[in-house]
């Protein structure tokens, strides 16, 4: 069984608490991840806006308890306070990750603006998304980055082909089974897609089957297949912090059966590009996350159109 942990850090708190936690545990247990850091601004608290349009938002902003999980000032951020940086306010910490072995990756710019409005932005929108993160990146760690993961698994053929054209090694975007490389339209995409192929916690907490952390513990450890590469998403907000203990847990459970813990880096070092599956980008909902997310399509057989 391997599991390649991606880690989500979409806010200041989750920076600058969740990810040294997280960074300590699994160093402690010697196990590899990779984080995807958003680069820009923390406009976590603009997400309160959905609340007035999105009933589903307002419902899991009760069940997953956002505001004791985030804590208010996140919750306020970029609206009534102004917004924190992510990544900018903490550059010794990302050179420090990097020097202890971690992974680093790029998490879009302003998380809140890609997840929420991607396909109002434009192409200009998501170019200058994409090069504010990229270039704040390169400032701190001095090298440009390899793989960039979209906020909120959104993504569209603007932002497909503007990624493709930078020639990273992966990027992740999308949920699925298995990594895959994007058509759109005709055209196939060289940049090899990984995907997340477990629903991540928010999704299921508070579901009623699962009232304690015995149960979800027991549900997570089913989900991992054991033939197969298995793609979990955490976060630096969530595992990072609140569910601390939970995570332990997981990672102990999955070690006892053997699970061996790759970086997503490594998936796509050995990736043969040319023989991976083709698929479209389709938008799916997931159960216990509301709105769109990029999913994968089936297969296509290569050469047909
Ligand atoms: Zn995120």
């Amino acid at each position: 069984m391997e599991v390649a942990l991606k880690i989500d850090v979409d806010t200041h708190q989750g920076m600058q608490t969740g990810v040294p936690r997280l960074a300590e545990l699994l160093e402690r247990e010697a196990i590899a991840a990779s984080f995807f850091i958003a680069m820009g601004p923390d406009n976590s608290g603009r997400a309160i806006v959905r609340v007035l349009r999105n009933r589903g938002f307002l419902k899991k902003m009760f069940r997953t308890r956002a505001v004791s999980m985030y804590g208010l000032r996140t919750v306020l951020s970029g609206t009534v306070l102004p917004a924190r940086a992510i990544a900018l306010a903490f550059p010794q910490l990302m050179r420090e990750l990097a020097a202890r072995g971690f992974e680093i990756g790029v998490h879009g710019y302003d998380h809140v603006r890609w997840q929420d409005d991607i396909d109002e932005i434009g192409e200009s929108g998501v170019r200058e998304e994409l090069q504010d993160a990229f270039e704040a990146f390169r400032a701190i760690m001095g090298a440009p980055a390899r793989a960039f993961a979209a906020p909120g698994w959104r993504t569209n053929d603007a932002a497909a082909i503007a990624i493709d054209a930078m020639g990273l090694d992966y990027r992740s975007d999308t949920r699925g089974r298995y990594p895959y490389r994007c058509a759109i339209g005709d055209r196939i995409m060289a940049t090899p897609e990984i995907p997340t192929t477990l629903p991540t916690l928010d999704e299921v907490m508070g579901r009623r089957d699962l009232p304690d952390e015995a149960a979800m513990l027991r549900f997570y450890l089913e989900q991992f297949k054991p033939d197969a590469l298995n793609v979990h998403t955490i976060h630096a907000e969530t595992e990072g912090m609140g569910q601390l203990d939970g995570f332990r847990a997981l990672i102990c459970g999955l070690k006892e059966r053997g699970a061996k813990f790759v970086q997503m880096r490594e998936v796509a070092a050995r990736l043969n590009r040319t023989e991976t599956p083709v698929c479209e980008v389709v938008r799916v909902e997931m159960p216990g996350r509301s709105g769109w997310v990029a999913g994968q399509g089936p297969d296509r057989a290569v050469g047909a159109p």
